[in-house]
Order: structure tokens, then C-alpha cells, then sequence
């Protein structure tokens, strides 16, 4: 990159909201640089294929996705860096972004570093990705037609993915460390009301069982430190999620989870830097609702920066 090249807009972060924050930005004609991190693509690359991306009907592989996202913002001149930010400074103007040793400036930046679904952390859990292991029932349900499959989690999001698993599942196992939900009242009712759904509280996950996909849990009862084996067909983690947001901190407000705080015109607290995707989604956490959020955050971005001229 050309030493003290301004850009107009900085994208930091390489998931659907980034590509498709830089498609809009390089379409307006706008230099646009999307720094892309080391492993461009973002959740949908550890996955296989997307079937409720509007537009493919036959679905489409993650990976080939993001490909296809990237090369539409290359067609419209958005440049590339495969570097990984390691600070930046939002404390005046032009932003400064730095990546390895190299230092970016930016008129505006969009913050499009997404969120991770939190993990168990077991070995089993990461052999068995993709292959019966989930963090996306929406995404992943239909694959579980007449199955037996268990949900991960006490919170509102295990109960909506457990009600939801029951629409193809047979049996909706949900599986809880404690006796306690941070479940909403009625979510917890609800789930506790579907006949195929069956609590299991005091649980927690040993192992997933299985050599090329998943067959069972080894769970362990806390009170009484019993093992027992479940014979199931999937596994989906509903355990919270951890936004890319450390970078941030002290540079914009984030709120008590770390997500970022966002005004309507996906502004944050500084003017200027705007942040789309699942950086600041706690609800929705969706492939084209993450692109939706990076083309308004891009129009916020592009009408900003002409106001500012
Ligand atoms: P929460 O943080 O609310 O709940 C996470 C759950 O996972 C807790 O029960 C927690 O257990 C458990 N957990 C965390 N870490 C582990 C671990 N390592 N092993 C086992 N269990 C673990 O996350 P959610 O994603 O459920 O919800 C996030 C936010 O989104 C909330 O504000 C929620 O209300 C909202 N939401 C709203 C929905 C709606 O209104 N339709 C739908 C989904 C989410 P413990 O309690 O023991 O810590």
C-alpha cells in the first residue's frame, strides 16, 4: 500500500458485511480498502452449504460465497489486505488503522469484524464440526428430517434453536450446566410445553461421540458426577456468542457483552466509524442479514463522507 494514501473508507473485517459494505462503497466510487484479516471469509467459511442465501436455489457452497462476495467488490476497485489489525486510533482525523507494521488511514471506517459463536472447547466438539457439530439451527436444522439432536445452552437462544430443531427433529434434547435458565419466562415455557423436547439440566457435554459424525454425548451430571452416554444424531451450541470487538475498546462504546453500540445510521459513539454484521447483532446473526447490515452502514458511510465536503 502506497505510504500516506487516504482512503475514503476502511472496512476492517472480511464476512458478508464487509464484501458487501465494499461492493457499495467501490460502487460509489469511493477508495475503499477492506483490510481482510488472515483468514478472509468470516464464519461461512467453516461451514458447507448455504441454503437460505436468497438467490441460490440450489444453495451454495459458504466458501464459494465469499469468493463471490469478494470478487464483486474487486469488480468495483475496493483494494485487499490480508493483514490482521493489531490497533487503531479513532482519536482524530484521518483514522488510523494499523496492521503488522504497516499503518492505513482512513476519512471513515465500517467495523465489520463479526462474532464467534462460543465453543465447549473440547477436542471431540472441533473433530466433529460440520459433521453433526452446529452453531445454526436455522442453518443446519433441515439436515436433522427425523433425527435426534441436542441443544447446548440455558438462554433464549437454546430455547428458540430447541423449538425450532422441533419442526424437522424427532427428539430435541437441551442440555443445561445448571438448574438455573437466563431464559425468558416464556421462551423457557414454551420450550418446556413442545412434547419432543426434553430438559436436561445440571448436564454438561464430556465428549461428542462419533468418528465421522456425530453419534452421541457423553454427559456428566454435576450434582452427583454420574457419566452416562446419549445416543443423538447432532449437537447444536446455543452458549453465547463473543464479538471481534477487543480491538475497539476504549476507541468506541461497546456494551456489557462487548458488542458495539450503534446509533440508527449504524453510526458508533465516534463519528465517522460505522459497524455492521454480527459485531453488533445479538438477535439475528444471519449471512444476509449481515450483508443487509453492511450495505446500510456503506449508504451511512458514503452520505457522511459527502456531507462532510
Ligand atoms: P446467553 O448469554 O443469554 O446464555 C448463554 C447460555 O449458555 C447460558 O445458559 C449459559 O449458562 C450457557 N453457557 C455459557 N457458556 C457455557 C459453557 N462453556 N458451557 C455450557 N453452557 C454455557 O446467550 P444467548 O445467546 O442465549 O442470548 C444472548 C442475548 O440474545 C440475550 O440477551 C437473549 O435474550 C437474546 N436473544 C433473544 C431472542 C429472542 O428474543 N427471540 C432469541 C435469542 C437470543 P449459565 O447461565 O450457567 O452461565
Amino acid at each position: 500500500m502506497p505510504e500516506n494514501q487516504i482512503y475514503d473508507v476502511i472496512i476492517i473485517g472480511a464476512g458478508p458485511s464487509g464484501y458487501t459494505a465494499a461492493v457499495y462503497t467501490g460502487r460509489a466510487q469511493l477508495k475503499t480498502l477492506v483490510i481482510e484479516g488472515w483468514q478472509p471469509g468470516g464464519q461461512l467459511t467453516t461451514t458447507t452449504v448455504i441454503e437460505n442465501f436468497p438467490g441460490f436455489p440450489e444453495g451454495i457452497d459458504g466458501k464459494q460465497l465469499m469468493q463471490n462476495m469478494r470478487a464483486q467488490a474487486q469488480r468495483f476497485e475496493a483494494e485487499f489486505a490480508s493483514v490482521n489489525v493489531t490497533k487503531v486510533d479513532f482519536s482524530k482525523q484521518p483514522f488510523r488503522v494499523y496492521a503488522d507494521k504497516t499503518e492505513y488511514q482512513g476519512k471513515s471506517v465500517i467495523i465489520c469484524m463479526g462474532a464467534r459463536p462460543r465453543t465447549l472447547g473440547l477436542e471431540s466438539e472441533k473433530k466433529l464440526w460440520a459433521k453433526g457439530v452446529s452453531t445454526c439451527a436455522t442453518c443446519d436444522g433441515f439436515f436433522f428430517r427425523g433425527k435426534t439432536v441436542a441443544v447446548i445452552g440455558g438462554g433464549d437462544s437454546a430455547m428458540e434453536e430447541g423449538n425450532f430443531l422441533t419442526k424437522f427433529a424427532e427428539k430435541v434434547y437441551i442440555i443445561h450446566r445448571s438448574g438455573q435458565f437466563r431464559a425468558s419466562k416464556i421462551m423457557l415455557d414454551r420450550a418446556k410445553a413442545n412434547p419432543k423436547i426434553e430438559m436436561m439440566t445440571d448436564t454438561t457435554v464430556e465428549e461428542v461421540l462419533g468418528d465421522a459424525k456425530v453419534t452421541g454425548l457423553k454427559l456428566k451430571n454435576v450434582k452427583t458426577g454420574a457419566i452416562s452416554e446419549l445416543p443423538l444424531d447432532g449437537m447444536f451450541l446455543a452458549i453465547g456468542h463473543v464479538p471481534a470487538t477487543d480491538l475497539f475498546k476504549g476507541q468506541i462504546e461497546l456494551d456489557a457483552l462487548g458488542f458495539i453500540n450503534h446509533a440508527v445510521n449504524n453510526m458508533t459513539s465516534t463519528e465517522g466509524v460505522f459497524a455492521a454484521g454480527d459485531c453488533v447483532d445479538h438477535c439475528y446473526r444471519q449471512a444476509i442479514t449481515a450483508a443487509g447490515m453492511g450495505c446500510q452502514a456503506s449508504i451511512d458511510a458514503t452520505r457522511w463522507l459527502a456531507a462532510r465536503k
